[in-house]
């Protein structure tokens, strides 16, 4: 069946056709039919160079040859134990040599489960109820950070279903903005329990921190006994070797990590300062538990991502993002676009928008019909990003220079486009 039958098929047995927000996309989306590499075919027979990469976790492309291989002997020799396994202490080593917060781990199923039950040990160790977040984060899909939230919580209102009473700790602030947190702080801080954020906002396309304004958070997180939480769930093993915490050089208390960790495969984990993370049961009294927390499949594919990000790894990721980023910049200049490139590491978008982005309010000021004519002429074009604004694109190691020169010239075909 072609993708169109199929999404009208999918819609009868899905909401709105998918299983997560953000895949849908009108007039429907493609379906997939394999992956290899950089590229992703659809059952149309269609072959794209994806930049969405599952929004994140393919930092080495689709079925990378050792993970596949690592992968399958595990499966061999079983899916899930119920008990604990040598690999999960190898992959724990791996996450506390590379993140600067990490003294000790716990691994979950999701990014939204990390930052779920790191809210809950930030505010068992303070013993207080609020937390701040920041307009557009999105920490996940669990009730306490679906205010304001970003990614496909961007593009609708707040969601139904969630009581105001859950909601009622939850404050926000825009990011960026030291003069609304420090006031926050003065009046809330004694009730505040942590403070969650995103290092670089990359579910409202890709806004990084104002220089200076982590070490403020840091500073103000630590006079006033808040602990800080970098949620680096697209950070973590992308913005470099450390995450984001390396690449700006300031170290939150706990850290949620997702997509990376898990190689692929469905994983999340938090870790942080020792002092904190012993609290977790059964060590400590802060309930968090998981049937398939920790599970073998995931856990191997994790160890054998990690094995291949090595410096010399970062360093060429990077040139690839530099050469891409470079040349969209060309095109920009040459052509007069009023449009703001952003991006780091191997992390792009280009905001529809005539002034710089520093925060949700500002992105929400973009075109997101320029942005749609953009997205589909690259559609088109054979090169697949996130169909939204306010999402970020990724770049993998797989991906050839000359996959990135494609990319570049149907850039500047999507910016005529999106400008005729
Ligand atoms: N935190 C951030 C920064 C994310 O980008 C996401 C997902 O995109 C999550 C948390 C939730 O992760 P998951 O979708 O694995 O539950």
């Amino acid at each position: 069946m072609y993708s169109e039958e199929l999404f009208n098929e999918s819609k009868k047995y899905f909401p709105g056709g998918v299983n997560s927000p953000v895949r849908a996309f009108k007039p429907y989306p493609f379906f997939v039919k394999s992956a290899g590499g950089s590229k992703i075919t659809d059952e149309d027979g269609k072959t794209y160079i994806d930049h969405c990469l599952a929004y994140g976790p393919l930092i080495l492309g689709h079925a990378n040859p050792k993970v596949v291989r690592e992968v399958s002997n595990q499966l061999t020799i079983g899916t899930a134990y119920g008990a604990p396994t040598e690999n999960e202490i190898t992959l724990a080593k791996e996450v506390i040599d590379r993140i600067p917060s990490a003294e000790m781990v716990r691994f979950c199923n999701s990014g939204t489960e990390a930052t779920m039950s790191a809210i809950r040990l930030a505010r068992g160790f303070t013993g207080r109820d609020k937390i701040v977040k920041f307009e557009g984060a999105y920490h996940g899909a669990h009730d306490y950070v679906l205010v304001k939230g970003g990614s496909g919580a961007a593009t609708l209102p707040d969601s139904p279903g969630i009581p105001e009473d859950t909601t009622k700790n939850t404050l926000s602030v825009p990011f960026n903005d030291e003069e609304a947190l420090t006031e926050l702080i003065e009046k809330e801080g004694e009730n505040i329990a942590c403070i969650i954020m995103e290092v670089v906002m990359g579910n409202v396309g890709c806004i990084e921190p104002k220089p200076g304004f982590l070490e403020f958070i840091r500073k103000i997180t630590e006079e006033n006994n808040i602990v800080l939480i970098f949620d680096e769930v697209i950070t973590g093993f992308r913005a470099s070797r450390g995450g984001a915490q390396e690449y700006y050089g300031v170290t939150p208390d706990l850290t949620t990590l997702g997509k990376i960790v898990g190689g692929g495969l469905p994983m999340g984990a938090f870790c942080g300062k020792k002092e904190i993370m012993e609290l977790i049961a059964p060590q400590g009294p802060v309930y968090q538990a998981g049937t398939f927390s920790g599970n073998p499949i995931s856990v191997q594919a994790g160890i054998s991502t990690m094995a291949q990000l090595d410096d010399s790894f970062y360093k060429e990721l990077e040139r690839k993002g530099n050469f891409l980023r470079g040349n969209i910049q060309s095109i920009i200049d040459d052509e007069g676009y009023n449009v703001q490139p952003v991006g780091l590491a191997s992390m792009f978008q280009i905001y529809f928008n005539p002034a710089p982005v520093y925060n949700y309010a500002d992105a929400q000021e973009s075109d997101r019909k320029i942005f749609l004519r953009y997205f589909k002429t690259l559609l088109k074009e054979g090169i697949f990003i996130p169909p939204s604004q306010f999402e970020c694109n990724f770049i993998s190691n797989a991906h050839s220079m000359e996959d990135l020169q494609k990319t570049s010239d149907a850039i500047e075909l999507g910016l005529g486009a999106a400008f005729k």
